[in-house]
Formats: structure tokens, sequence, C-alpha cells
């Protein structure tokens, strides 16, 4: 399906970065969509609409460090929802949940707060790109340890060549761009 103009435009004002930040990795830029306060206006409002074409109710948005953290807490405001940070081992200051991934080389993890989220709360899981989909899984897996439920997870870009979207088959995946 082509995508609509809103789309197309926010998908040309990302750059391209080859070789970073290793050889072979092409580095979706997105600060040159970010620094246009008109594109980053439409993309808050085309993933916002993304989320109430869905018709999902969402109590907190869960957001990964750290380009997740940019639209994730613009989102949340705008959906009325709470925001809550993961991060990367040691930042964060209180009790936390730990989750592992598996990188290409060797294992990552996140984190969040033990008391981040009400087990009765229905989460949107928010990045800016989705890859291979370790990441997100994790994080799901977070929510899921604090007993809340993943109502979606929603990308800005999807690298759809990647199929990370097969790692998160419990929940509906959302995303606005597609390479
Ligand atoms: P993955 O766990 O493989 O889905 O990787 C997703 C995470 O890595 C996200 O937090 C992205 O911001 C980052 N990431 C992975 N690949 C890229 C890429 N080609 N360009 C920009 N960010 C990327």
């Amino acid at each position: 399906m082509e995508p609509s103009p809103a789309v197309a435009q926010l998908s040309q004002s990302i750059r391209d970065v080859p070789d970073f930040p290793k050889p072979g990795i092409v580095f979706k830029d997105i600060t040159t969509l970010l620094r246009d306060p008109r594109l980053l206006h439409l993309a808050l409002d085309e993933m916002a609409g993304l989320v109430q074409s869905a018709a999902l109710h969402v109590d907190r948005v869960v957001a990964i460090e750290s380009r997740g953290f940019i639209l994730g807490a613009a989102l949340a405001d705008r959906l009325g929802a709470g925001f809550v940070p993961i991060r990367k081992p040691g930042k964060l200051p209180w009790r936390t949940v730990a989750a592992s991934y598996t990188l290409e080389y060797g294992t990552d993890s996140i984190e969040m707060h033990a008391d981040g989220l009400d087990a009765t709360d229905e989460v949107l899981i928010v990045d800016d790109l989705i890859a291979t989909g370790g990441t997100a899984a994790a994080a799901g897996e977070l929510v899921a340890r604090l007993g809340a439920r993943v109502a979606a997870y929603l990308f800005l870009i999807e690298l759809t060549f990647l199929s990370g979207r097969d790692k998160l088959a419990e929940s509906p995946v959302l995303s606005l761009i597609r390479f």
C-alpha cells in the first residue's frame, strides 16, 4: 500500500547514516525530523492517530531509552496517559526489574522501576524504531513481570526486512513508517 502524503513526507525527512554506530548498519537518524516543528507535530499526530484508530485504551506509556523518551512522553500527554521510562542498567534510582535480550554479539539488558506500573494498567510500549524486536520484546517482558498488560507496541519506524514484529506476537504492533 502507498504511504499517505503525511507518512511519505515524514519518511523523506529521516536521514540514513551508513556505517553508524558500526560498519554495515544504516542508522535511521530522526534528528532531521525532530528539529522541524511542523514534522514533529505531524509525527505525533500520526502516531496518536494509530492508537486512536485501533481503539486502544492506554493508562501508561512505557518508553525505551533514549529516543523512545522523546516521542513517548509527548504521546503519553496526548493520550491522557502516564509515562514510565525503561533505561539501561544502573540508571534508575529506585528498586528495579530487569530483562536481558540477545544482540548480534552478546546480550544487553534494560530496567524499569518495580513500582512503575499497576497490575491493572493497559500499557503502550513506544520506541523510535523496531529492528530485530529484541529490545521491545524485553520491554514487554518487564510489563508482564509487573502484572500489567501490553495493549500494543508503537514505533515511528519499522525495518520490515528484519521481521522484528514476529517477536511481539502477543500484542498488536503499530508502526508509522516502514522501510
Ligand atoms: P532491536 O532490539 O534490534 O529491535 O533494536 C531496536 C533499538 O535499537 C531501538 O531502540 C532503536 O533506536 C535502535 N536501532 C536499531 N537499529 C537501528 C537503526 N538502523 N537506526 C536507528 N536506531 C536503531
